[in-house]
């Protein structure tokens, strides 16, 4: 069957023809969803398979993020009526990024990439299939693209297209468009495993990885069971975390306005000085000025330097790799 594929004429050299796909999917009180979700999925890998495009070995990890409802049963139901469906559940509710990290360094050592989507299936499977064969062509990360978000809310759309510009504007790099629907080679989650940060981001340190990577488009669909686990409060605190745990320029903005506020301190003076010699200031007035404006940018150009020093141990602590060797010419 493999011959009669043209496409895996096209597997790189040193890519496996039919590679070991792992489906990684964080469930956090997903009862109503997986159900629905695992079915599809057995599907994916059965196309895959039947298509040639990946082993029969390829499997879906389901992560239990410390659900407080049956999903841990149901995980364990599916898995005792197909092995390809199998799971971990971690201890306590820990959040989808940590889910995501446990579920991809349990599959580390045995898939040649894994594929982290969500349980509800917004990122639609069929993109999968587009995504191995990238990665059999030699990608070591794919990023699944949203083309459109015709069922998300007004507000739900417009918010995630704000924090996009915000992230760009304080310098962190991530593809526009791109939740966590990703495919990962074997070598692009080896280099993952280095980065010790506990405040992890996978949106920001995919691309800070940096290697071969290429984008699929789709269509995000609505969710078909159960509810959104991301109310606003906790999309403003995982927009908090990804600036802050990859940029420290909110300090160096401090920094420049008190040094902006220096210089504005000077055409204070003048107009200080102005009004206190044409005898427009009433007794003190002057001297207040001119302290109040001094010392408020005194305070914040201080808190500036010291945001600095601060700025240096944060990005020391991250012990993040220094660099990523993507590819090596040395017999
Ligand atoms: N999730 C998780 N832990 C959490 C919250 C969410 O593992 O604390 C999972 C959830 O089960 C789903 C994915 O992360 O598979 C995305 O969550 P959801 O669909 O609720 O977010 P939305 O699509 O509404 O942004
Ligand atoms: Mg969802």
């Amino acid at each position: 069957m493999a011959s009669a594929s043209p496409d895996i004429a096209k597997a790189v050299a040193g890519r496996p023809e039919r590679p070991v796909i792992a489906l990684v999917v964080p469930c956090y009180n997903e009862e109503p969803m997986l159900p629905i979700s695992a079915p599809i999925l057995l599907g994916v890998l059965d196309t895959l398979s039947a298509r040639g495009l990946a082993s029969d070995e390829s499997y879906v990890l389901c992560v239990d993020d410390g659900s407080r409802d049956g999903t841990w049963r149901l995980i364990g139901e599916f898995h005792a009526s197909d092995k390809r469906i199998k799971g971990i559940s971690l201890a306590h509710n820990r959040g989808q990024q940590s889910a995501l990290l446990a579920g991809l360094m349990t599959v580390r050592d045995r898939c040649d990439a894994a594929i982290t989507l969500d349980a509800d299936l917004q990122d639609a499977p069929d993109a999968i299939y587009e995504m191995v064969e990238n990665f059999r062509r030699g990608d070591d990360i794919v990023y699944g693209v949203r083309s459109s978000r015709p069922t998300d809310t007004w507000f739900k759309r417009n918010s995630a297209h704000a924090f996009y510009k915000l992230q760009k504007r304080l310098g962190l790099e991530t593809v526009y468009d791109h939740s966590e629907f990703r495919l990962m080679s074997r070598r692009a989650l080896e280099l993952l495993s280095e980065y010790g940060e506990i405040n992890l981001f996978l949106r920001g340190i995919m691309p800070h990885i940096g290697l071969q990577s290429s984008i699929v488009t789709y269509e995000r669909a609505a969710r078909a069971a159960g509810e959104t686990k991301y109310p606003l409060s906790k999309m403003v605190s995982a927009s908090i975390d990804g600036i802050t745990s990859f940029t420290a320029q909110p300090m160096r903005i401090i920094f420049m306005i008190g040094l902006s506020l220096l210089v504005i301190d000077i055409i204070v003076a003048i107009w200080v000085f102005i009004a206190h010699f044409y005898g427009n200031a009433i007794s003190g007035w002057s001297s207040l000025m001119l302290s109040v404006w001094f010392l408020g940018s005194l305070v914040l150009v201080a808190l500036g330097v010291i945001g600095e020093y601060v700025g240096k141990i944060f990005v020391e602590v991250k012990h993040r790799p220094r660099y990523a060797v993507a590819k090596e010419l040395l017999d």
